[in-house]
């Protein structure tokens, strides 16, 4: 299948599976080389549901954990300012070294909401672990440990990522066709 179509847009094939297999390799090489101890892994739903399930069973790690949040904004306070909530924090993540697993990283905005969220609950380190990654897009500072491949700007598809919640179930990645 070298194209297909989801609701009113047709995208081409841009990464098989083959390659992200490999990719998700690296990505699990790098973190057991990287000498984090027993770390949590934060999963950011719905995203990265099929990268955090792949790398999972290539990390080996000793009391390596796993966790799922989800960010949600929301009108704060009397105001219409849009504050954003993690939800699906375990009661007490304090002093654990969180790896956080994210789908795609585009202007990083969601990576700058998430972390500042994670820092109030007083973790001792945070590291970042992406599976694609557009660095023409990137505004933020702030470091990624663990990049699976950079992109060019393209709206993708698959293997998580959805167009209007579809295509999350492609075995491979798609881009938008132009
Ligand atoms: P950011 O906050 O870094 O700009 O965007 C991150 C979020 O935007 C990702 O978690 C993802 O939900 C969405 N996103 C960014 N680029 C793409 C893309 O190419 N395809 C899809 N499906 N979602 C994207
Ligand atoms: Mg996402």
């Amino acid at each position: 299948m070298n194209e297909i179509n989801l609701k009113d847009k047709t995208f081409e094939i841009f990464i098989p599976e083959t390659e992200i297999a490999a990719m998700v390799h690296s990505v699990a090489n790098a973190i057991n080389n990287s000498g984090i101890k027993n770390p949590l892994c934060i999963a950011v739903m719905n995203g990265a549901f099929l990268f955090a399930a792949d790398l999972m069973r290539k990390i080996t790690i000793p009391n390596t954990e796993i966790s799922f949040i989800k960010l949600s904004s929301y009108a704060g306070t009397e105001t219409t300012r849009e504050v954003s909530k993690l939800i699906g924090v375990e009661n007490n993540i304090s002093g654990r070294n969180i790896i956080v697993l994210e789908d795609i990283i585009d202007t990083g905005i969601t990576l700058e909401k998430i972390i500042t969220l994670l820092e109030k609950e007083n973790v001792a380190d945070i590291k970042i672990a992406t599976l694609l990654f557009k660095p023409d897009a990137y505004t933020k500072d702030i470091h990624i440990d663990f990049i699976g491949k950079s992109i060019p700007n393209d709206f993708v598809v698959g293997y998580g990522l959805d167009y209007d919640e579809f295509g999350r179930n492609l075995p491979h990645i798609y881009k938008l066709k132009n």
